[in-house]
């Protein structure tokens, strides 16, 4: 298979080096084909240790930030997952493995057409790719085990965790438009348990309960 090689040294030395440990991410992370989902004129650094332009003003985050958010999630497999901001599709893949249904949100429509044929051609099947604006969750799948957020939002959406099942987990950066800090929000019957992990920087999160597109141009 292409590239086996350098996506294992990404996998020993980009997170398990830096201290991923959940074996199932890491399994997953050494199975999904990663340059497939970045430009062919991009392929020989798909598993460099950063992020890469997608198109769009977008980008795909860098192998060691999926990781962690994906880690984070703490899935068992048999999970529904929502992702918010599809890009290419590389997390989606990512968490297709991890759990029994994806539903993956993106509010540009030629991404999401790009993320779903690929994710089909790659026999993904358990993922559904959805156009709409994802700040405001996915209210017609809802409840979910987990919701991952890979754009940042000024502020934590209720809807997420309106959204959330039980002893459900959301993972989301949070901040200002140029870094934000990664948050971890667990449900709980005692109410909302919050951590933060690491500092990071994504694009934004545009919509209703994000960013306003006029804040952003
Ligand atoms: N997870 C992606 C990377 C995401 S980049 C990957 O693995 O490639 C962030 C994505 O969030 C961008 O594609 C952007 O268009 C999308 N996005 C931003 N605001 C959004 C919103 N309100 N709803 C859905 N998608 C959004």
């Amino acid at each position: 298979m292409a590239y086996e090689k350098e996506r294992h040294l990404m996998v020993e030395y980009q997170l398990r080096d830096r201290g991923i440990k959940d074996e199932r991410v890491l399994a997953a992370m050494e199975n999904v084909p990663r340059h497939r989902f970045v430009g062919e004129h991009l392929q020989d650094n798909a598993y460099d240790d950063c992020a890469l332009p997608l198109g769009e003003g977008q980008t795909i985050s860098q192998p060691y930030m999926v990781a962690v958010m994906t880690e984070l999630l703490k899935l068992k497999g048999s999970e529904k997952v929502l992702e918010i901001g599809t890009g290419s599709g590389y997390q989606s893949a990512v968490l297709s493995l991890l759990a029994s249904e994806v539903f993956t949100v993106e509010r540009i429509p030629s991404l999401a057409d790009r993320a779903r044929k690929l994710l089909k051609e790659l026999d993904y099947r358990n993922v559904h790719v959805i156009v709409s604006d994802g700040s405001l969750g996915l209210p017609e799948h809802a409840p979910f085990d987990g919701i991952i957020v890979t754009a940042a939002a000024p502020e934590i959406p209720q809807h997420y965790i309106e959204q959330l099942n039980m002893n459900g987990r959301l993972v989301i950066p949070v901040g200002g438009r140029y870094s934000q800090i990664l948050y971890q929000i667990k449900k709980t019957p005692a109410g909302i348990e919050k951590s933060i992990s690491t500092a990071c920087v994504f694009v934004p999160l545009i919509g209703k309960a994000g960013w306003q597109d006029t804040e952003i141009y």
